[in-house]
């Protein structure tokens, strides 16, 4: 309270300071006492905030009225911390040496002196002057009497101990002493006992208590005006933000440090002329533009680092983005996933659905049409037998368009078989050795009647250089050929057809064989010429009214063509005709190889040179028509009586036989001639068929007892295997599809004792049928069921080579 009142006499002392200067110098020396320290304090303050110049201007007051030199020397004491404060250390020094010599050592200002010596003597680093002037206060025990001098001297010593790195000492003297310093009202003291503590904990590298301390010596001296503590602070904080990694905020304090230093270097300018001080004051200025520049250097790191952070913040960011849509992504595609493989599920329910439909209607027209052709076989037959009874005109009329309705029938049943069986790709393609020419001349002469009655000539124009063996499937060939020529003579009346088979290429083990089938009928118009290969499409109503057919036969073509790789072309006009061309490559069999696996399979009894004896006559004409095919026939049937015995007096068996002494060699091939057959010549010819249903036996069993066979008749493989081995047959047909033991199986036990007898196979060979499975198990040779007479005919006359039939 007293404190108080001294300082508001002082205050008001100092505003009427330049008046108090020249009115009167005789001022009592109580008066004057309460007066200087009144200014002295007060400078103290403004030293305490960095008001140097303000701080100077009071103690120069101070001395001026300091007439006493007890209170000069006070006033001298503050001036010195005036030094110490502003860097004046040397002129700090000399005050000091001044005042100890006029202080006496009993006063309290001599304590007060050893203090600011301490301070300075600290700053120098000249330790153990500031220590011995410390522990001259201890001895002089002033402390004991005076708590806020102990609480400095104690404050003093902690700075002691700061500066000489005894770190834990002063640590625990600074904060034993705060709380005491605040409770003293030494406000500056505690500020700076503050910023020293958290000095210590930094050096101590304890940043965190470090930062405790100095943010409440920046708050006290922020609040009390302290500069120095505050700018101190500032510097302070700045490295142990820097230290804690937090650069934006070493950054600000950083900056805020400097502009404050700026402006107290100022102000200690200010106050000085001295050229040391000057010196002082410029390493200052250099010290503040480093920093400047460090500033600038750390802004930049931080807005680097910070970049980095934005950067790795963005980063973060994009990556918990992706990670989201990739979550959500997952989340959809499992949605999606389930919801495809409902789908799925029931798009393959529709697919079994339209695959079990697909496959129920290929079964029913399977077995519709295989049920058709039984009765369908009697149909046919029994008109054959009818007409062989010599019937009435109107009578024969009658039987003869039975018969071509039932013939026509029976291809339609064929042809919807084979498509059905295309359709549903159970077509597969045989690769077997065959000769080529023999089969299409084979079909020269299977129709050459049906050309005969449409008034048209058959050409055949076969390329010589077509190897005699090739590999592919002969049935499905056939086929085609079949449907082409048929058409062409269906659709040419009076003109002419060319059946062209040319190689194109050969390269090394293939070769590629051109296919053509020319007609001068009636042609295709351009319109109608893609869609004929299209199922059921003819060309008009008309044409089945005039032509009959179904419009399946080039869609099988179409499609058997495409199955062996290829593609069917047509070239056709109205009123000139067509040409149906494709090219199809053949692979050519080692000869030596084909003879082995024959030979080793053990059906050496029938090979290719005596697959169609009847048909060598044809073999060596390459361009034959009909006309010249029936003028060779005629030759051949006035060969030589000598031939005719020796062929007589062959067996049938001798065809079969695989004894190279016995088999004609190529170059000496006897041309086999015919003779009609008498009666007399077939009764004593045997043959067992073979047969499970009871019309088709009687159909079959009449037509060649029509022709004077001896037939017998066996229900099934068991039965004819029993009559095979107690009779001697001269020919056996076996029909495939029986009860029990079926034809096959029979044919496999018959060859295992007997490899001579000829049997014939009654089957239907379809398009998934092997031929060369037949072959291979044993028989002679196969006719489709239900068999057009004529072809029957022709074949059995293979097996009575010496005979013609019909
Ligand atoms: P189909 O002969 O049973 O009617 P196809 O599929 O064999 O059935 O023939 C389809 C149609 O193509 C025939 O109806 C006919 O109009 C026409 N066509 C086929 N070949 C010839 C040809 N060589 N000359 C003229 N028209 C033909």
């Amino acid at each position: 309270m007293l404190r108080a009142i001294y300082i508001a006499i002082a205050i008001s002392l100092l505003g009427n300071l330049g008046m108090a200067q020249q009115s009167d110098h005789a001022v009592s020396s109580e008066s004057q006492q309460i007066a200087v320290d009144a200014m002295l304090e007060r400078a103290n303050l403004e030293l305490q905030r960095n008001q140097f110049i303000e701080a100077q201007k009071i103690l120069v007051s101070a001395k001026e009225i300091a007439s006493d030199s007890a209170i000069y020397a006070k006033a001298q004491i503050v001036q010195t911390r005036l030094y110490s404060f502003t860097g004046q250390l040397e002129q700090a020094d000399r005050n000091i040496s001044k005042l100890e010599k006029i202080i006496s050592k009993d006063s309290p200002s001599y304590i007060e002196l050893l203090l600011v010596k301490a301070d300075v003597k600290i700053k120098e680093g000249d330790f153990v002057v500031a220590d011995a002037a410390l522990k001259l206060i201890s001895t002089l025990k002033a402390e004991n009497s005076n708590k806020e001098l102990a609480t400095q001297l104690e404050y003093q010593r902690a700075n002691l101990y700061l500066h000489t790195n005894n770190l834990e000492q002063a640590i625990e003297i600074y904060q034993r002493i705060i709380p005491q310093l605040n409770r003293q009202n030494l406000f500056f003291f505690e500020t700076k006992a503050a910023y020293n503590l958290a000095e210590a904990y930094f050096k101590n590298s304890n940043l965190e208590q470090a930062n405790i301390a100095v943010t409440s010596a920046i708050s006290t001296a922020n609040a009390l005006d302290f500069k120095g503590i505050e700018l101190d602070s500032y510097l302070l904080k700045s490295s142990i933000a820097k230290g804690l990694g937090n650069f934006q905020q070493a950054w600000d304090y950083l900056n805020r440090y400097t502009l404050i230093k700026e402006k107290t270097v100022a102000a200690a300018n200010a106050i000085t002329n001295d050229p040391k001080i000057a010196s002082t004051i410029d390493k200052q200025t250099a010290e503040i533009s480093n920093l400047k520049k460090l500033i600038t250097n750390q802004d930049s790191t931080i807005k680097g680092r910070n970049m980095y952070s934005i950067l790795f913040l963005i980063l973060l960011t994009l990556l918990s983005l992706l990670t989201l849509s990739l979550f959500k992504n997952n989340k959809l595609r499992a949605r999606s996933n389930v919801t495809l493989e409902v789908k799925n599920s029931a798009l393959i329910d529709e697919r079994d659905r339209a695959q079990d439909a697909a496959k129920i209607k290929a079964d029913f027209l399977s077995t519709i049409t295989h049920e058709l052709r039984t009765p369908m076989y009697a149909v046919t037959g029994l008109t054959h037998l009818l007409l062989e009874t010599k019937p009435r005109q109107d009578q024969q009329d009658h039987l003869e368009t039975l018969q071509s309705s039932g013939e026509y029938l029976l291809s339609l049943i064929d042809n919807i078989l084979d498509f059905n069986k295309l359709e549903a790709n159970k077509v597969e393609l045989e690769k077997i050795p065959f000769d080529l020419k023999k089969r299409v001349e084979d079909i020269t002469v299977s129709l050459k009647n049906q050309a005969k009655d449409q008034l048209n000539n058959l050409n055949l124009e076969f390329d010589t250089n077509i190897p005699s063996r090739i590999e592919g499937d002969p049935v499905k060939i056939s086929q085609i050929l079949i449907n082409l020529v048929g058409n062409a003579i269906k659709f040419t009346k009076n003109g002419n057809i060319w059946i062209r088979v040319s190689q194109v290429k050969q390269i090394e083990d293939k070769c590629l064989i051109r296919f053509e089938v020319e007609d001068n009928g009636k042609g295709i118009s351009d319109e109608k010429q893609e869609d004929i290969f299209n199922n059921f499409t003819q060309e008009g109503s008309s044409t089945t009214r005039e032509y009959g057919g179904t419009g399946l036969g080039l869609a099988i073509v179409k499609n058997l063509v495409e199955l062996m790789g290829s593609k069917i072309e047509l070239d056709s006009k109205i009123g000139r005709g067509s040409i149906f061309t494709f090219d199809l490559w053949f692979e050519l069999p080692d000869t030596n190889k084909f003879y082995e696996e024959n030979s080793t399979k053990g059906y050496d009894h029938f090979n290719d040179e005596e697959e169609y004896p009847e048909h060598k006559k044809l073999t060596r004409s390459s361009q034959k028509s009909n006309s010249e095919v029936e003028e060779d026939e005629k030759n051949e049937e006035v060969q030589s009586d000598e031939k005719i015995n020796k062929a007589e007096k062959d067996p049938i068996t001798k065809t079969h036989n695989t004894d190279e002494k016995s088999k004609p060699s190529p170059a000496e091939n006897p041309i086999i001639s015919l003779k009609h057959a008498t009666p007399q010549d077939l009764i004593s010819k045997k043959i067992l068929i073979v047969e499970d249903n009871k019309i088709n036996q009687m159909i079959t069993r009449k037509i060649l007892e029509g022709k004077n066979f001896d037939c017998d008749i066996a229900n099934n493989g068991i039965e004819a295997l029993a009559k095979i081995k107690e009779t001697q047959y001269d020919l056996v047909l076996m029909d495939i599809h029986m009860p029990g033991m079926d034809g096959k199986q029979c044919t496999r036990e018959v060859r295992k004792f007997d490899r001579e007898l000829p049997i014939i196979a009654l089957t239907a060979v379809t398009l998934d049928e092997s031929e060369k499975e037949f072959y291979e198990i044993g028989f002679d040779d196969i006719i489709p069921k239900p068999f057009k007479m004529n072809e029957f005919f022709e074949k059995i006359q293979k097996a009575f080579t010496n005979y013609q039939i019909y």
